[in-house]
């Protein structure tokens, strides 16, 4: 799987400025405001900026947080982590392993079987509805 890679100028320029702010500088949109925070339509999530699938409608859970909250993205090598140490928080800061997008993070209070909290931006995905 090759890496995309753009410019700034680039991702500015085709992608929607809230978009822009959340993936390409780590924003964050404000809670139950996002497109996704209670969507419970099936599908595949996807990364806005380059299609790569994420996140299963299966491990979409409520985690009360108003943000889309999976247990487990679709395969471990779609995403990567890194420490994240802004806003005088320590956080672990989840990015799209093909464009680097930045997606949200994830903490240690998920659900089974992970335990894991994937806490996204709606805004980092774009989801691919299936008929159920
Ligand atoms: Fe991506």
């Amino acid at each position: 799987m090759g890496k995309v890679t753009k410019s700034d100028d680039e991702w500015r320029g085709e992608l929607p400025q809230h978009v822009y702010e959340v993936t390409r500088r780590a924003g964050t949109e404000r809670a139950f405001t996002g497109q996704y925070w209670d969507t419970k339509t099936p599908g595949t999530y996807k990364c806005v900026c380059c299609g790569t699938e994420l996140f299963d409608s299966d491990t979409k859970y409520d985690s009360g947080s108003g943000w889309p909250s999976f247990y487990e993205p679709v395969s471990a090598d779609v995403v990567t982590t890194q420490e994240d140490n802004s806003l005088n928080m320590q956080r672990t800061e989840v990015l799209c392993a093909t464009c680097d997008a930045h997606l949200g993070h994830v903490f240690p209070d998920g659900p089974r079987p992970t335990g894991l909290r994937f806490c996204m931006n709606s805004a980092s995905l774009e989801l691919d509805e299936r008929e159920s």
